[in-house]
């Protein structure tokens, strides 16, 4: 069973991971954005770890829920308010037990990303965030592994496509052969996940 003890380590380790890739987010956010996906995750995730720290919640629900309010509040871009939706929606999903299971995430992160997907406006395929989350969150309910796995694989297949949302999509064609940002921090995500869970 997964209690908040865990829920924390997975978001430290989110954080751990937006940090040692701040560089490598920027780059491919200068690529086909504005380059700030780098330092607007490091900093949304520092304040996350900071929160946590203070706050301590004791549950799965509550552990997401604070950090989701805390990145909405720290994050300037778009990756900000998605970001944030996705851990809020989720931690709701997730109710108030002190714990759950695999199976009960899996479900929360898809509430979580349908969240997303209402929030922005974009589905499977615009070259987005959703593109590793959305398979990601149903690999889960095989295992911890193959969301991340399917979360690496969903952000690698964002280059070849057009972008349809978010500031990306301004370039039209010239968006194309490039991978997307976000996606890429939603694969750090599902890593990390994977790493607390070992
Ligand atoms: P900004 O675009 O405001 O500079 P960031 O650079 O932090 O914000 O984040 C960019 C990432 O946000 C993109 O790579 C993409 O994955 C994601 N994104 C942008 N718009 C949307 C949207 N409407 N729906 C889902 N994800 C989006
Ligand atoms: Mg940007």
């Amino acid at each position: 069973m997964l209690d908040a003890e865990f829920f924390r380590r997975w978001m430290a380790g989110a954080a751990a991971a937006v940090d040692r890739e701040a560089d490598r987010l920027t780059e491919l956010d200068s690529a086909i954005g504005d380059a700030d996906h780098g330092s607007n995750l490091r900093r949304g995730f520092a304040a996350v770890q900071d929160t946590l720290e203070k706050e301590a919640p004791q549950t799965p629900g509550a552990v997401l829920t604070l950090a989701g309010r805390q990145l909405i509040s720290t994050v300037g871009g778009a990756s900000g308010p998605l970001y944030g939706t996705l851990l809020r929606r989720t931690g709701k999903a997730l109710g108030d037990s002190p714990s759950v299971d695999r199976e009960q995430l899996a479900a929360a992160l898809k509430a979580g990303t349908e969240a997303v997907s209402r929030l922005g406006g974009a589905a499977a395929g615009d070259k987005t965030m959703l593109d590793a989350l959305l398979p990601a969150a149903d690999a889960l309910g095989e295992s911890f592994d193959a969301a991340a796995r399917a979360a690496d694989a969903g952000a690698l297949a964002t280059v070849p496509l057009l972008a349809r949302k978010g500031r990306a999509s301004y370039l039209g064609e010239r968006s194309i052969g490039h991978q997307d940002p976000g996606a890429t921090s939603s694969a750090l995500l599902f890593s990390a996940l994977a790493e607390a869970a070992e």
